[in-house]
């Protein structure tokens, strides 16, 4: 994965509060994004992409459900924040609201009954059952279909949801990977990524390993370039020995962690806490308290299952950008290059697994990737 620092390179710097009105000197992008519904929760929408015209109140509209597919980003020097551009059905309502206002709109389940080793029958069918299931997130009837549909349809589910072989020879043995180093500092994280997948997935999916049953390396390695932090290499979990050592970027790393930080704050350039000053100051400078390297393995690890990545903060196996699938022509969904966060927080900060990790974990194994 690449160096966490870069992902939230605006954290460090935007640490002033920035108020909803934008100076002249900002500079406005526009971008596209994938549909979206949302349900409002207050705040105001601006007619314009300057936002010095009122256009109304999401509080008086708190039933509606708005639509989006693009958003804009409002850079200065100090924050950047982003903007909404949301419409209501008949398109009578519409304008540009902070991201902050809403909050994706989640609909109820259909309570369509599951089949057990269901036999699809044409990629329509298949499809239908894909379009219920959330983005990127397998669930329902996805799960539960037939070994020979999971085979004969591998190359779409793989589109639908990012899932690829990325290791170059068996990383798994009968359902099970052994992951072995021989580097002291490793041993701790390695061992903690380890017990949270199995923790999460409840089975003992990944164990120790020695040196003569290991299926997956673990090492730290050094190479041209500082730009990343951990990298799945022909059955390797590879760790960026420079990064991992380097005192400022684990301090810098703790106090983003120490001060429970909200990425959107963070991209809206707010947040500036006495607390986060005293977390820096007391934030630890030892890769060996900085539970950042244990997610940043369990990243790794979610690649050996063949998760690629997704643009969401609360997935173990984010990343900022498609760029890396798209250059090695890995299935993919859907392009992005910007991190999607709806107020969590980045999960190689909490090691949490998501619904969605695990979900594609298990689509991977029925898919046979492991
Ligand atoms: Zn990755």
């Amino acid at each position: 994965m690449k160096k966490y620092i870069k992902v939230l390179g605006l954290a460090l710097l935007g640490t002033l509060a920035l108020n909803s009105n934008i100076n002249a000197n900002a500079k406005t992008v526009t971008k596209n994004s994938v549909k979206m519904t949302y349900e409002p929760i207050q705040g105001r929408v601006y007619s314009n992409k300057k936002l010095t015209k009122q256009s109304f109140s999401l509080n008086k509209y708190k039933k509606t459900r708005f639509y989006s597919n693009k958003y804009i980003l409002i850079k200065n020097k100090k924050a950047t924040q982003k903007f909404i551009y949301i419409h209501s059905k008949n398109y009578k309502l519409k304008g540009y609201t902070s991201a902050k206002n809403l909050r994706v709109y989640k609909a109820k389940k259909t309570s369509s009954k599951i089949i057990n080793n269901l036999d699809i029958k044409s990629k329509s069918q298949l499809m239908s059952y894909i379009n219920q299931c959330p983005d990127l997130l397998p669930e329902g009837q996805i799960l539960n279909l037939s070994k020979s549909s999971y085979i004969q349809y591998k190359d779409l589910l793989a589109k639908k949801f990012n899932i690829n072989k990325y290791s170059s020879s068996p990383a798994f043995e009968n359902g099970h990977a052994y992951l072995y180093t021989d580097d002291e500092h490793l041993k701790t994280p390695l061992k903690d990524a380890i017990d949270n997948w199995n923790k999460a997935f409840g089975s003992n999916i990944f164990e120790l390993g020695n040196v003569k049953d290991e299926t997956l390396k673990v090492e730290l390695v050094t190479r041209n370039n500082n730009d990343w932090d951990g990298m799945f290499s022909n059955n390797s979990i590879l760790v960026n020995k420079n990064n991992f050592y380097n005192e400022k970027y684990n301090k810098q790393i703790n106090q983003i962690n120490g001060a429970k930080v909200d990425i959107n704050d963070l991209l809206d350039g707010k947040n500036t806490k006495r607390k986060e000053q005293e977390d820096f100051n007391n934030a630890s400078n030892s890769p060996l308290d900085n539970k950042y390297w244990t997610g940043v393995i369990m990243h790794e690890m979610a690649h050996a299952m063949g998760l690629g990545h997704t643009p969401y903060a609360n997935d173990i196996v984010f990343a900022e950008s498609s760029e890396e699938q798209e250059q090695s022509k890995l299935p993919l969904k859907y392009t992005w290059r910007t991190l999607r966060a709806n107020n969590e927080k980045i999960a190689t900060m909490t090691n949490k697994l998501s619904q969605r990790d695990l979900n594609r974990a298990r689509l991977a194994k029925f898919m046979g990737v492991w």
